[in-house]
């Protein structure tokens, strides 16, 4: 093949449009049948892809076709070789990291999102985008009782971002410049940044890239003696002792649900310490945030007012698919005089008049997709009171989990639950003394709980480490999740620890 065979020709010069809006509506069906039949029949599959590496390369052609080739000859080797090679995030039996939530509607905003396309950079390259992406931001700021200084309305506002490592790495070059042109650029080697060791990895990489030294990136211990959270104490002594070293303190990431423990950090006494040295507090809540919508969790934002951005997936546990982080901002001039430029093709009467918002200043890329389409669709096509429940019942199913996990003795729950991760492990005193001394120690034992019950394929979870202590996380909210799903995984996780725990 690659050079043109005269004996076909109609077929390789196909006149239908890529575009053809029948062609379109026949594939578009079969799609639609296809993704429905994958969610019907996905307890079917091995929650964790169990393929090798490499595996794909073996199965499929060295190169591109050269010619056409029919949507149902790809789709049966989609459904033969790449479904195989998938960790069904969307299985009900998924338990995982943190969830990625999908819904119907944050679907449909997609596909019309991507059925449009738009490259919304600017307002005038698609008012509309920009403008309910202000509007569905402030929604979710009022849902989430942000003060009104992080609102559109209140002189803040807030912009969807892809990740949570966009939305730090933006407001810390937005803080990092804010203070360069106050003490100079040849300052930027003093610059200190601030978290706890439980804080993500997206911090320290954002740090990176921002030019921070290594040397000043100030992961601060959580130890067990303030349950993993941030101690205001130890920041400000650690502020402190930078301040006697000639180093400027600039900005503090603090995090509402850590991702190993789901831990909240004191947002107001931590606020108040930063408050004295005029530190840039981020407030990470990528997976807890969207509990926050939900009058009985909102008291872990109090003390937000004190920081000045904040940021939490909506593609983790609010139903929009991913990407879609919400980040708030108190000062979006702040953000716009580090991320702005103005390339003479893009000066337009709208940016000059400065009655509109151009989102290509606020983020890294220029281009942007229009993301606030599904979390409008999300919004509107469940409501907040649906959304709400929602939510509460992965709460109270991780609360079961936790329940029937507690009338097993061999057993304990590591770090108090606060919203729907469990953090669990095999107790080292249901472990017999002749199996201890067969097996290092008793992460071994757990380490080998969690690659049993993944090798099963039955359902899927992960682990951390905290303290030196390997324990196993259940984290509820898969959007297909039921209650029975939590029974049985708790006779999963039971039945592969009598194989284990039997020597
Ligand atoms: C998941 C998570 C992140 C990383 O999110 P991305 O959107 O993948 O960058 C950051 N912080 C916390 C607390 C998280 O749980």
């Amino acid at each position: 093949m690659g050079s043109l065979n005269f004996d076909h020709p109609p077929e390789f010069f196909p006149n239908e449009s890529p575009l053809d809006p029948n062609e379109f509506r026949r594939q578009g069906h079969i799609i639609v049948d296809f993704i429905a039949d994958y969610y019907e029949n996905i307890e079917k599959y091995p929650v964790l892809s169990q393929v090798e590496p490499g595996y794909l390369g073996k199965r499929l052609p060295k190169n591109a076709p050269d010619y056409p080739e029919p949507i149902e000859t790809i789709l049966q080797d989609v459904q033969d070789h790449i479904v195989p090679g998938l960790t069904h995030w969307q299985s009900p039996n998924f338990f995982a990291y943190f969830p990625a939530n999908g819904s119907i509607a944050g679907f449909i905003g997609e596909m019309l999102a991507t059925g449009f396309n738009v490259v919304g950079f600017n307002w005038v390259a698609s008012p509309a985008a920009s403008e309910l992406e202000s509007i569905v931001m402030d929604w979710l700021g009022q849902l989430l009782c942000l003060p009104n200084s992080f609102l559109f309305s209140g002189g803040g506002g807030g912009v969807i971002q892809g990740t949570t490592c966009d939305a730090i790495l933006c407001t810390l070059v937005a803080a990092r410049d804010q203070m360069l042109r106050r003490i100079g650029r040849e300052n930027i080697g003093k610059l200190v940044v601030y978290c706890s060791d439980q804080t993500h990895s997206a911090f320290q990489k954002a740090s990176q890239i921002a030019g921070i030294h290594p040397r000043n990136f100030r992961a601060i211990k959580a130890s067990i003696s303030t349950s993993f959270a941030l101690s205001p104490e130890s920041l400000r002594s650690t502020i402190c002792s930078d301040l006697q070293d000639g180093l400027i303190p600039l900005y503090l990431c603090a995090t509402v649900g850590t991702t190993s423990t789901a831990v909240v950090d004191p947002l107001e006494p931590l606020c108040n310490v930063t408050k004295d040295y005029g530190i840039w507090v981020h407030i990470d809540a990528a997976y807890a945030g969207s509990a926050c919508i939900c009058p009985e969790f909102r008291h872990f934002l109090d003390g937000v007012e004190g920081a000045s951005s904040f940021s939490f997936n909506a593609h983790k546990w609010l139903f929009t698919m991913l990407d879609c982080c919400c980040l708030w901002v108190k000062d979006p001039n702040a953000l716009i005089k580090s991320l702005s430029t103005n390339p003479e093709f893009l000066r337009n009467n709208a940016t000059d008049s400065k009655q509109v918002v151009d989102y290509k200043d606020w983020q890294i890329a220029l281009s942007r997709r229009f993301r606030a389409m599904k979390l409008w669709l999300v919004l509107r096509s469940y409501g907040v009171e649906k959304l709400r429940n929602l939510l509460r019942s992965h709460v109270q199913m991780a609360e079961r989990f936790e329940e029937l996990l507690a009338t097993d003795k061999r057993f304990e729950i590591v770090v108090p639950r606060i919203f729907s991760l469990v953090c669990f492990r095999v107790s080292p005193s249901a472990i017999s003394t002749e199996l201890l001394k067969h097996e290092n120690n008793i992460n071994e034992i757990n380490k080998k709980l969690l690659e049993s019950i993944n090798a099963s394929g039955s359902m899927h979870i992960t682990h951390t480490v905290v303290d030196g202590m390997f324990m196993l996380r259940f984290a509820v909210g898969a959007t297909l999740t039921e209650e029975k799903h939590i029974i049985m995984a708790s006779k999963v996780v039971k039945e592969h620890a009598d194989a284990i725990l039997t020597f």
